[in-house]
């Protein structure tokens, strides 16, 4: 198993590790990681590795098989053998801007309490999919509450519980937009705000910033009709209420 060093803080961008496998496709599996692989639709990190003699660019990361994650290097580039101590360091400009909007997305779920049914993120626009027959709202409104909640400054937090925990706490998993992944014996739930405050809690193994107004203003740029059941939300940063779309 590779540790996830992104869950303890996901605002590291250097740390020791070291090669602990080569997978098929040539990536490295690290001891510990601060790249975020793909998954729950934000990107991989990229970033380098460095080492005594050198270093090498990683293009993306991806999760691996048995609860390992493979940093992908840029082809082109000598590979490093198993057992290598390097230096990670993420590209920290586009992880940020991955986690404001990843954040920003937990804010959206809110203001639109419908199931999810898809989403994706990049540093520039995010989207996500709503079971959503009926336009609930205007674009300009939801984006009026979304700047709302950014503004309140809310803390985000995560509380580690066991799966019998949620099992015992049937009013838990009613608060809870996705049904939470089994089988690992425990599962983070990020929190926003706290206490009587708290705005959101859901599973997520993401990456987020400390309070929401590292989010910035944001747009919603689109709202488009995907089928008969669902709605597509886009939102872009609003830079100086700038078009940035
Ligand atoms: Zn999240």
């Amino acid at each position: 198993m590779t540790k996830l060093l992104y869950l303890d803080d996901s605002y590291r961008t250097e740390a020791p590790a070291k090669i602990l496998s080569i997978s098929e496709e040539g990536g490295f599996v690290l001891d510990q990681s601060l790249f975020y692989a793909t998954s729950g639709g934000q990107p991989g990190d990229s970033g380098r590795l460095i080492w005594q003699a050198g270093e090498l660019v990683i293009e993306t990361t991806r999760k691996g098989e048995n609860g390992t994650l493979v940093l992908v290097p840029k082809s082109g580039q000598s590979l490093l053998p198993v057992g290598t101590e390097v230096i990670q360091k993420i590209d920290w400009d586009k992880r940020y801007l991955h986690m404001r909007m990843h954040t920003a997305l937990h804010l959206l779920s809110v203001i639109i309490p419908l199931p999810v049914t898809g989403g994706a993120i990049t540093a520039e626009k995010s989207r996500l999919d709503f079971d959503m027959p009926d336009v609930a709202a205007e674009k300009e409104e939801i984006s009026e509450r979304l700047n709302a909640l950014i503004q309140r400054d809310l803390v985000t937090s995560d509380i580690w519980i066991s799966d019998e925990e949620l099992d015992n706490n049937p009013r838990l998993i009613k608060t809870l937009s996705v049904k939470p992944p089994r089988g690992a014996g425990k599962i983070r739930l990020v929190r926003i705000a706290e206490r009587d405050a708290q705005v959101d809690l859901q599973p997520c193994g993401g990456t987020h910033v400390k309070t929401t107004g590292e989010i910035g203003r944001l747009r919603v740029s689109k709202i488009e009709k995907k089928g008969r059941q669902n709605r597509r939300v886009h939102v872009v940063f609003d830079t100086d209420g700038a078009s940035v779309n």
